[in-house]
């Protein structure tokens, strides 16, 4: 499948599971908008990389996903947004009645109110150029929650709830909104996570990863940035014109618990 002559806006995609998607979507032959708010010199090399490995366009555009303006002029700045992926977000762990102000409302804001900025900027790009797909990258805590991550749930269950009225308000356009709902995914965020878990349980790797950290994974394996990328290519592809409004999991069955 080509996705040859589209452009793909990918927000938060400097690493992990943005970058993932950037290059499954350039591997497609998309040419892609990498962003995040830090516009050091290696999120533009991450730019000429993608764009020399896959023989497309690629480009770095800062831009702070937490302020409105900034998610609609990442947009504007693209000048072309057939993909557009909204996957930046933050975490943020603590019991409901000492969750930091602040905290919710930067979850809310870069987790939730991005989405709607990005997808209002790209619809007219989409509608001008007869063709576009919105994939939303949830979590599979937009379909479940889990205690003292009320931000993160509140948001992801929020953009579950965007995907679906984005979905509604194009129904008839060539214009298709979902969600993918990851479980957990090893990036070099959870990566990180490990060594702290391993000495926290005093367990070895396997061990933490299989009964700690993978505890409500039934396969007990993470999902990869590649699995990511390739679903969201997918939901690029003619065989999911029909497919709008909806979520896909890819969660090794956190969902059918
Ligand atoms: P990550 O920390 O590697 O990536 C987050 C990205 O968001 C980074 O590129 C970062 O630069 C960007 N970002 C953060 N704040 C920003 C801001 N204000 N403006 C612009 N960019 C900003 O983490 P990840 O695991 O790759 O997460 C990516 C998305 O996937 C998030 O929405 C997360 O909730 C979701 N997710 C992750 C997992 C997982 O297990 N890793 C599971 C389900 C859903």
């Amino acid at each position: 499948m080509s996705l040859q002559g589209k452009t793909a806006v990918i927000t938060g995609s400097n690493s992990g599971i943005g970058l993932g998607v950037a290059e499954a979507l350039a591997g497609a032959g998309a040419d892609v908008v990498l962003n995040s708010f830090t516009d050091r010199d290696e999120d533009h090399a991450l730019a000429a990389d993608l764009a020399a490995r896959h023989g497309v366009s690629a480009r770095y555009i800062a831009a702070d996903m937490s302020k409105g303006s900034d998610c609609r002029s990442l947009i504007e700045k693209a000048g072309a947004c057939d993909i557009l992926v909204n996957n930046a977000g933050i975490q943020h762990v603590a019991p409901i009645d000492s969750f930091p102000t602040e905290k919710w409302d930067a979850i809310i804001a870069i987790n939730l109110s991005s989405s709607f900025h990005t997808t209002a900027a790209a619809l007219p790009l989409m509608r001008a150029a007869g063709w576009g797909r919105i994939v939303n990258i949830a979590s599979a805590h937009g379909l479940t929650a889990s205690p003292f991550k009320s931000a993160y749930i509140a948001a992801k269950h929020g953009v579950v709830g965007l995907s679906k009225t984005t979905a509604l308000e194009t129904a008839e356009e060539p214009i298709t909104c979902n969600a993918i709902c990851p479980g957990y995914v090893l990036t070099p965020l959870v990566e990180a996570q490990i060594p702290g878990q391993m000495a926290a349980h005093d367990m070895d790797r396997d061990t933490v990863v299989r009964e700690v950290m993978l505890q409500r994974q039934p396969s007990r394996q993470f999902a990869t940035v590649e699995q990511i990328g390739g679903t969201a290519v997918f939901l690029c592809s003619e065989a999911a014109d029909q497919i709008t409004g909806t979520t896909i999991s890819v969660d090794g069955g956190w969902t059918a618990l």
